[in-house]
C-alpha cells in the first residue's frame, strides 16, 4: 500500500476560523433578525481601483486579438513587470536586478512553496502570536518547529533565540496579527544572527504598504547585511484588494548562498520545473499598481482602512482597553478585559453586540488572552461595531 505524506497526521485541527464559522452561523440561526458587525475577517472590502480594472480590461481585449494574444507567461513573471517591480523598490532606495523579483499568485502560495528550498531537517522557528499558515506548512513537511512567544514585555518583538541557530526564521512585519512592526534596529539584530548562524529569514511583508511611519523598515532590504540572509514575499492582497484576483512577488537576492547553493537559482530551476507562470490578464492587472496612478489610488484604499483603524482604536481607548497596532498595520491587538479569555471574549461580544472578532488563542498559544479586530471591514459595520464595544465597555 503507497505511504501518504504521514506529516498530515501532526496537523493540528483548523479551527480558529471554522469555530467562528461555526459559532456565527449557530447565533444566527437562533436569532434570525439580529444582524452582525464583522471585524474578524481578514479580507478587504473594497474592490479593485479603476487602474487595475482598465489594466483588466485591457488585458482581456488583447487576449482577443491574435496579433496581441498572449499564451504561456515567463515562468519567473513578466519581464517587464520584474523590471516594474525593482524599479519601484529602486524608488524607494532598495537596489535589486530585475532577476531577483520573482512573481506568484499570492503570498500564501509562496509561504508554502518556498518551502522546496529548504531540507526536511532544518527548524523553522515561528515567531508567536502568528500567521497559523507558517506552522502548518511546516508540519505538512515534517519539520521541527521552535515556538518563540512573544508578549507585551517586548512589544510582540522578540529578539533572537539562540535555540534558532540554523534554520528557517519568520518574521511578519507588521504582523498578523498584533501589528507590530519591527524596527531598523530589532530587525538588524535577526540579520546579524541569521548571517552569524547560516539561517535563512523568510521576511512576510504582506502588509508593508500599511507602515506610515517612515522610520520604520518597509523592506528587509533596506538593511545592511539582509542581502546574505534574507528572502522577502510580498502580496497585492491587502496593498491592493487582490485577495481574490491573486497576485504577490517575491525578492531572493543573487548573493543569498547556503552550502555552496545559490537559492535565486534555485528557485528559477523550481518555478520553471513547477509552474508555467501566472496568468497575463492577471499581470496586466497587477502591473498597474506600480503605476504613478495606481499607486494613488491604491493608497486611498489603504487611508479608507487607517479610517477604520482609528475609528475603532478610539472605541477602545473610550472603554480603556490596552491595545497596539492600527497604525502601521491593518490590525488591532488588544487584551481581554477582565481577564477574560480569548473565546469567552468572542462569545461576549457575539452575544451581547453582535460584534465578530478574533480570539487570539488561535494565533498561536501566548496570543490567548488577547483579541483581533480587522480594520478591513465595512465603514459602516467598523462604526456600528465601534458604538456597541464603546456602550458595552466604556
Ligand atoms: N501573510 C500574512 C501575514 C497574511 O496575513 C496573509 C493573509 O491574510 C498572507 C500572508 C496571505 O496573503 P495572500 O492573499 O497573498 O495569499
Amino acid at each position: 500500500m503507497i505511504t501518504p505524506n504521514m506529516h498530515y497526521a501532526d496537523l493540528q485541527n483548523s479551527y480558529l476560523f471554522y469555530n467562528i464559522a461555526q459559532k456565527t452561523k449557530a447565533y444566527l440561526t437562533e436569532h434570525p433578525d439580529r444582524r452582525l458587525y464583522r471585524l474578524g475577517i481578514g479580507d478587504v472590502s473594497l474592490p479593485l481601483c479603476d487602474a487595475v480594472i482598465k489594466a483588466l480590461h485591457e488585458a482581456v481585449e488583447d487576449q482577443a486579438d491574435p496579433a496581441r494574444f498572449h499564451g504561456y507567461m515567463p515562468e519567473c513573471g513578466d519581464p517587464a513587470l520584474r523590471t516594474r517591480i525593482a524599479a519601484h523598490y529602486r524608488s524607494r532606495g532598495v537596489m535589486l536586478e530585475d532577476e531577483e523579483v520573482f512573481v506568484s499568485s499570492g503570498a500564501s502560495d509562496e509561504l508554502g512553496d518556498i518551502l522546496d528550498l529548504f531540507d526536511c531537517k532544518s527548524s523553522a522557528l515561528v515567531i508567536e502570536p502568528a500567521y497559523p499558515a507558517y506552522v502548518d506548512a511546516n508540519v505538512m513537511a515534517g519539520r521541527k518547529i521552535i515556538h518563540l512567544p512573544s508578549g507585551k514585555e517586548n512589544a510582540f518583538l522578540p529578539e533572537p533565540s539562540e535555540e534558532a541557530r540554523v534554520g528557517i526564521i519568520y518574521i511578519c512585519s507588521p504582523n498578523n496579527p498584533t501589528g507590530a512592526v519591527f524596527t531598523r534596529e530589532k530587525l538588524q539584530k535577526w540579520i546579524d544572527f541569521a548571517n552569524e548562524n547560516g539561517s535563512v529569514i523568510l521576511f512576510d511583508a504582506a502588509y508593508e504598504a500599511f507602515i506610515e511611519d517612515e522610520a520604520l523598515p518597509r523592506s528587509i532590504f533596506e538593511l545592511q547585511g539582509a542581502r546574505t540572509c534574507a528572502i522577502e514575499i510580498c502580496s497585492l492582497s491587502k496593498t491592493a484588494g487582490f485577495t481574490g484576483t491573486r497576485f504577490g512577488y517575491t525578492v531572493i537576492p543573487k548573493d543569498l548562498v547556503r552550502k555552496g547553493m545559490n537559492l535565486n537559482e534555485m528557485w528559477v530551476r523550481n518555478r520553471t520545473t513547477k509552474t508555467n507562470g501566472i496568468s497575463y490578464i492577471i499581470q496586466k492587472g497587477a502591473a498597474a499598481v506600480f503605476t504613478e496612478e495606481g499607486q494613488r489610488q491604491t493608497a486611498e484604499n489603504i487611508r479608507f482602512y487607517k479610517e477604520n483603524a482609528k475609528i475603532i482604536t478610539r472605541a477602545l481607548e473610550e472603554a480603556g482597553l490596552w491595545y497596539c497596532g492600527g497604525k502601521n498595520a491593518p490590525y488591532i491587538w488588544l487584551e481581554c478585559p477582565g481577564g477574560m479569555d480569548s473565546w469567552t471574549f468572542f462569545d461576549f461580544l457575539l452575544e451581547e453586540i453582535q460584534v465578530v472578532g478574533t480570539p487570539g488563542e488561535g494565533f498561536g498559544s501566548c496570543g490567548e488572552g488577547y483579541f483581533r479586530f480587522s480594520t478591513f471591514g465595512s465603514r459602516a459595520d467598523t462604526l456600528e461595531a465601534a458604538e456597541r464595544i464603546k456602550r458595552l465597555l466604556g
